[in-house]
């Protein structure tokens, strides 16, 4: 990894860079958007917008970074992802979710070594960086050794991009499919959540440590009681898999004889601290549920497309209050971690589940990748809009392309026209990682070529067929 000397950052740096010639969108219910506008950042902090022309000659010296024309925004908040997935990428495309799991992501993720994960997060950190993301919630749930989580969270910080690193678990489910390899005992993971969270406390650690029973026939009630029990009082971010297909809800009816919410707050598992991922399946009542403890919803709807899931109620969520983040989720099931791809399919997705295209708008679809991802983890007051005193996560991104020009409406070119690859400029913290298309902190082509490497190998250690012996697949259509 190469990082580049001059854009080294102490937390005492006073460097200040100024980001201007495009518009910004701050994401803050104020005033949301600046046209011709400024972002003059000092340190790791915003420390003043507003009109390009005022903040040139306020602050001569700054260092100048040139929008070019685009928008300059806050970096997208990826609120859920499975980052080993991405040496998986195309193995598991076009079949159902159990198969998905036994044939596939079960014998890989039994298999997985130090290597393979921080290859994986190196190269998950790449397209988080060239998709404008600056904050990733990474969902660790697969343990077939010791250290898999600490080399995620190694991936993560050579590339300097933001993250909470959940360390998940799975306690049962072998007769199901689960791997004997990925079982383990709470009490074991959970120390191992205390251990990761000692070494990742600090004020300036990018990396924040989560805690991610991974789903309801993986984990068994005691387990989500003991989650609760060390969580409490923590300020630390839970997350787990909610109802995202109708095997959930049967297995919670012929289990529990409930519905997945009410064995959870039987439990006593939900709350504000609660990151509930996918929520597919709930109804009105579950709703309901989530809105009485507080708790945070991400949707991924590339994904649950990908798997035939289903569509997660969202605009009936947000119509109850409820913080409704977006999320790529791993990329076996993606099979990108583009964002912008996210913002588009959100929109796109509830508009035709509600034969409305007013029931999701692009505005609305940028609130939740940024500022509502910032408060589905508790970050809401540091990261998430361009606010003076806030962390500088920006991003900028060029629409001079065939694909976003003409702009007419730089929101509408940025959701609905952008391909994904406009990024130009991506600050974490006030520290460019990527400036002008150029990155600084990841050397791309040592990282593509790791990331390769690292999957030919889990592949041929998992026994998944090469490409060689790939069938031609039309079932549907049959
Ligand atoms: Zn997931």
């Amino acid at each position: 990894m190469s990082v580049d000397r001059e854009e080294s950052q102490t937390p005492m740096d006073e460097t200040e860079r100024l980001l201007g010639n495009g518009t910004v969108l701050t994401m803050d219910r104020s005033r949301p958007i600046l046209h011709d506008g400024a972002v003059l950042v000092r340190g790791s902090r915003i420390a003043d917008l507003g009109d390009r022309a005022e903040l040139q000659h306020r602050y001569p010296a700054a260092r100048w970074i040139d929008a070019a024309g685009g928008v300059i925004l806050p970096g997208f908040v990826n609120t859920h992802t499975h980052l080993f997935q991405g040496l998986l990428k195309g193995l598991g495309d076009d079949r159902p979710l159990y198969r998905w799991l036994r044939d596939m992501t079960a014998p890989a993720a039994s298999r997985l070594t130090e290597e393979h994960c921080e290859a994986a997060a190196l190269n998950g950190a790449l397209e988080a960086i060239r998709s404008g993301t600056t904050t990733v919630v990474d969902f660790m749930y697969a343990h077939p050794r010791e250290g898999l989580t600490d080399a995620v969270v190694r991936g993560l910080q050579a590339a300097g991009v933001r993250a909470v690193v959940a360390r998940g678990f799975i306690t049962r489910g072998v007769d199901l499919g689960v791997p004997e390899a990925l079982i383990e005992e709470v009490e074991t993971a959970l120390a191992d959540v205390a251990r990761l969270r000692s070494l990742h406390a600090g004020p300036a650690d990018l990396v924040r440590i989560g805690v991610a029973p991974c789903l309801l026939w993986m984990i068994d009630q005691d387990a989500l009681r003991a989650t609760r029990e060390f969580a409490t009082g923590q300020d630390i971010v839970v997350t787990y898999h909610l109802a995202e297909t109708s095997f959930e809800v049967e297995y919670a009816r012929r289990t529990y004889g409930l519905p997945e919410a009410q064995v959870l707050e039987q439990a006593g598992f939900l709350g504000p601290d609660l990151l509930a991922v996918h929520c597919t399946k709930l109804d009105g009542d579950d709703i309901e549920r989530l809105v009485a403890r507080d708790v945070k919803v991400s949707h991924n709807p590339v994904s649950n497309m990908y798997l035939g899931a289903g569509i997660a109620p969202i605009v009936a969520m947000v119509r109850r209050g409820l913080t409704v983040g977006l999320a790529t989720d791993g990329p076996a099931s993606n099979n990108n971690q583009n964002m912008l791809h996210v913002l588009k399919y959100t929109a796109l997705l509830h508009k035709v589940a509600h034969e409305d295209p007013t029931a999701m708008t692009a505005d609305r679809v940028l609130e939740m990748a940024t500022i509502d991802g910032a408060r589905a983890i508790g970050m809401a007051d540091e990261i998430g809009s361009i606010e003076v005193g806030k962390r500088a996560d920006l991003v900028t991104v060029a629409l001079d392309n065939p694909f976003a020009a003409p702009v007419h409406d730089p929101i509408s070119s940025l959701v609905y026209a952008a391909v994904g690859n406009e990024v130009r400029t991506v600050l974490v913290d006030g520290r460019p990682l990527m400036q002008d298309g150029r990155l600084a902190t990841l050397d791309e082509e040592r990282v593509l070529e790791r990331a390769s490497s690292a999957a030919r190998d889990l592949a041929v250690l998992a026994g998944l067929p090469s490409r060689l012996e790939r069938q031609w697949r039309r079932y549907g259509t049959e």
